[in-house]
């Protein structure tokens, strides 16, 4: 018996309109969608060349009879509405019967597919276009191959990223509904290799170990809460606040099972962790939202993953007071409220949240302006009448050039330290002024500095580890790291696969601690995975370089004797750019003496 229908005008004109073929991921989303709506149990993705070449997605579903076969690509044919009501209390993932017609015009689809009985179905489509049809006998199930993706639209081609950036996107949705659906086993590969690996388990929790590995699973907090006659359901898995990620990649979101992307339950993880992380740094999170499918508005934008709750600020607390409860629950958390708190892991204020605006809707799946806000830093005992007089270190940092406040030439010579400011700052003063230099951030320029000479000499120092450190990565970081896997090598990391979502680091640049290493590749992977640009060479070759010598160079909180300061001031003077770290943010800050006397009124 056929199920699927065209939709009437009526219902059809009701339906959030709009294309949902963007790039590949857009399509494996829409495509595993499917299977999952089908009943299948066993999912496989197949991707090559980032999926400009080929997307196949394999289910063992329930598959479709003949007629529903060549109907699934009309537009607006979908078997998962009939009535109008039906449109307020979606059960299905899909509904708008139009991802297998979108997809189908701008590539070449083949569709093989094979009910429960009955004969089974092949079609081959071309730009649209029906090409060939032929019946035969197939594995139960749905296979949708999707082969040269644009073709026929040149111009949409061209907005195809890099290859390693479209798979990346395209494991960010396997992992996604891996998380979701542990029942279901799912296996993502690329070419060869295997991305992605899920047999089916019992639950949420083991499916996380499965895509995660152990040592992020020790690190999340379980708490599940009920909300009597509403119908709300929470669970949710979070990091204790010593979790810090660089980006929002490790946040997933499902309501109803659905992945969404939602500003309000990023801000309710956002009021739940206050105070507890630096800004800049997110936690992990993966929180399953549940409630009546009549409460929740999924019809409001065509790929599906944003919603409307009909009880929006009920929704927001209720995550938020489960996230607190959960993370109050543990009783190994500390919160950190003091202005210690604000540090990041590696002794460094944290740097200004700079959400990357320009990937905004270019993520797959978050892209809500988020920030995680801490107390800011204060300098204490500042004298009150010295105005000073340079600019925010965010703004420096965001203007990426040399500041204007450290006037270079007139502190190249004669600076004497003095003493350190809370065991973080140099005092120091040259003939014309006072001198504050942020110890971290100046070794971490000279580090940089002469790591890049070391590196262009080929005279690299490497040292070989003691004991390999072996490292578990999720998915969509293993991706990257394939790929940078030469970089890192000629930076001396010697890095192998060591089980399917681990690698063993065998060697590392002589200046870092054995301790440091994991640290550092991970913030490393966390900010690639950030980039929204394909990463040119050199920008990488900097990257690694930057990161290198932050895990290397001489933490805040510090002690100092004179001779250090000295060495380090005298280091930081030969630089090519004393006056800005590596990452942007100001080393010096000056006063001159003139400014000083005028504060004194003496000018
Ligand atoms: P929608 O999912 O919104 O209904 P689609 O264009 O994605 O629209 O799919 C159209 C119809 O094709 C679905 O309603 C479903 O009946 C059928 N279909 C698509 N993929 C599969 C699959 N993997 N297994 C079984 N049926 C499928
Ligand atoms: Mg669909």
């Amino acid at each position: 018996m056929p199920r699927i229908r065209v939709l009437p005008d009526d219902i059809a004109n009701r339906i959030a309109a709009g294309e949902v073929v963007e790039r590949p991921a857009s399509i494996v989303k829409e495509l595993i969608e499917n299977s999952l709506d089908a009943g299948a149990t066993k999912i496989a993705v197949d991707i090559l060349e980032g999926g400009r070449r080929l997307i196949r997605v394999t289910d063992n579903g329930e598959g479709m009879v003949a007629e529903d076969a060549a109907t699934c690509l009309l537009r607006h044919a979908t078997s998962k509405l009939y009535n109008p009501d039906d449109l307020f209390s979606i059960k299905t993932l899909g509904f708008r019967g139009e991802a297998l017609p979108s997809i189908a015009s701008v590539s070449r689809l083949t569709l093989e597919t094979q009910a429960e009985t009955g004969i089974g179905t092949a079609i081959e489509v071309a730009g649209g276009q029906i090409e060939a049809r032929r019946e035969g006998a197939f594995p139960q199930g749905t296979q949708i191959t999707v082969e040269d993706l644009f073709y026929n639209v040149p111009a949409r081609r061209k907005f195809l990223r890099s290859e390693s950036y479209e798979l990346s996107q395209v494991t960010s949705y396997c992992t996604h509904y891996a998380l979701a659906f542990p029942e279901i086993q799912f296996i993502l590969k690329s070419g060869n290799f295997e991305v992605l690996s899920t047999p089916a388990v019992p639950d949420f929790r083991e499916r996380i170990h499965q895509v995660f590995g152990s040592d992020l699973l020790d690190e999340l907090v379980e708490h599940q809460k009920e909300f009597g006659r509403s119908g709300l359901k929470i669970k949710v898995f979070t990091s204790r606040p010593h979790i810090q990620k660089y980006n929002r990649h490790s946040m997933f979101f499902f309501v109803n099972r659905r992945l969404v992307r939602d500003k309000i339950i990023m801000h309710a993880v956002s009021e739940a962790y206050r105070n507890m992380l630096p800004s800049g740094t997110y936690p992990v999170v993966i929180l399953f939202v549940t409630v009546p499918f009549e409460d929740v508005d999924v019809n409001v934008h065509p790929a599906k993953t944003e919603v409307r709750f009909k009880h929006q600020s009920y929704m927001h607390d209720s995550i938020r007071d489960a996230i607190v409860a959960g993370l109050t629950s543990d009783k190994t958390i500390v919160a950190m409220q003091s202005a210690a708190g604000s540090m990041s892991p590696y002794g460094l204020p944290a740097p200004p949240t700079r959400v990357p605006d320009s990937w905004a809707g270019d993520d797959p799946i978050l892209n809500a302006p988020f920030s995680l806000q801490a107390p800011p830093i204060v300098l204490e005992g500042q004298p009150r009448p010295l105005e000073l007089s340079y600019g925010r270190a965010e703004e420096a940092a965001d203007r990426q050039t040399e500041p204007t406040y450290a006037d270079f030439d007139r502190v190249k010579h004669e600076v004497r330290p003095l003493g350190q400011l809370r065991d973080s700052f140099i005092v120091a003063t040259d003939l014309t002024g006072l001198i504050l230099i942020d110890q971290h951030v100046a070794h971490e320029r000279v580090l940089f500095e002469n790591y890049l000479r070391q590196k262009l000499a080929g005279m690299l120092e490497v040292q070989r580890l003691l004991m390999p450190i072996v490292v578990e990565l999720p998915p969509r970081q293993l991706v990257i790291l394939e790929n940078i896997i030469p970089e890192l090598t000629q930076n001396g990391f010697e890095v192998e696969p060591f089980g399917p979502k681990t690698i063993a680091v065998k060697t590392a640049p002589a200046i870092l601690k054995a301790g440091a290493v994991e640290r550092l590749l991970r913030e490393l992977l966390d900010g690639l995975e950030r980039e929204t640009q394909v990463m040119n060479i050199d920008a990488l070759k900097r990257k690694i370089a930057a990161t290198v010598s932050c895990h290397a160079a001489i933490k805040i909180n510090t002690p100092l004797d004179e001779t250090k300061m000295r060495w380090l001031v005298g280091e930081l003077m030969k630089t090519d750019v004393p006056t800005v770290c590596p990452h942007g943010r100001p080393i010096i800050l000056r006063y001159d003496l003139r400014e000083i006397e005028r504060a004194f009124k003496r000018a």
